[in-house]
């Protein structure tokens, strides 16, 4: 089994963290954590505080630090993650959000923050293509899967993101570039941070993510 990693994956909405992430989980055998899906879970649930996480994912605004970090903490304190490390997708967003993690595995840290680039327009481009099983979860492009086509995997209807409107796509992208950008220059300082370009094919940017990531590895033992 190939040893685990702690990673945190950065990336503009559209540059397929989530299609990424769940394949470098499959690979380092460690948990692929996404504060976006857990959010969704509770949505879906409708329990109380699914309805409050939703008011802000709906407009595509951020859910307030201290409820996120909450729910991270809790997450990366079970064995699976504690024990072999975890892929974080979407979190950390902002600089508070990126105190507190570093804060959560002290004295340890993460071994590597990757930016996953891309360009606006084509993030803009792939968000409003983007369909989703709204059952699994997995993801598609309206080419190959338009709303209410089955899910190859599991036969559930795909369709758009509620939060994939014109208006939350460009709401979502400002604050990304607000508040998440500067978090490169938090882990630049600890020369942690490595960019991966992620135009091209999937297993293009999963073989130029899994290279960098093994080499990063290699010099850090
Ligand atoms: P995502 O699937 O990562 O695009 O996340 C969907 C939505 O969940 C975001 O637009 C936010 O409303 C919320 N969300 C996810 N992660 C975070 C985070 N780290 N901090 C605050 N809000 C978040």
């Amino acid at each position: 089994m190939v040893p685990g990693v702690r990673l945190v994956v950065l990336g503009m909405q559209g540059a397929g963290k989530g299609t990424q992430c769940g394949r470098l989980s499959t690979h380092y055998v460690v948990p692929h954590i996404s504060t976006g899906d857990m959010f969704r879970v509770a949505v879906k649930a409708n329990t109380e505080a699914g309805q409050v996480l939703a008011k802000y994912m709906e407009k595509g605004e951020l859910v307030p630090d201290d409820v996120t970090t909450e729910v991270v903490k809790d997450r990366l304190l079970q064995p699976d993650a504690a024990e072999r490390g975890f892929i974080l997708d979407g979190y950390p967003r902002t600089a508070p959000q990126a105190e507190s993690l570093t804060q959560i595995l002290s004295p340890e840290d993460v071994d590597l923050a990757i930016d996953l680039e891309i360009p606006r327009d084509m993030a803009v481009e792939r968000l409003a293509s983007r369909r989703v099983c709204s059952e699994c979860g997995t993801i598609y492009s309206s080419l190959t899967h338009p709303d209410g086509t089955p899910c190859d995997l599991c036969g559930g209807i795909v369709k758009q993101r509620g939060d994939d409107t014109k208006e939350a796509i460009a709401r979502r992208i400002d604050l990304y570039q607000r508040d998440t950008e500067p978090l490169f220059d938090h882990y630049m300082r600890r020369d942690m941070l490595v960019t991966i370009d992620a135009l091209g094919g999937e297993d293009e940017v999963f073989g130029r993510l899994v290279r960098a990531i093994d080499y990063r590895r290699g010099t850090k033992r």
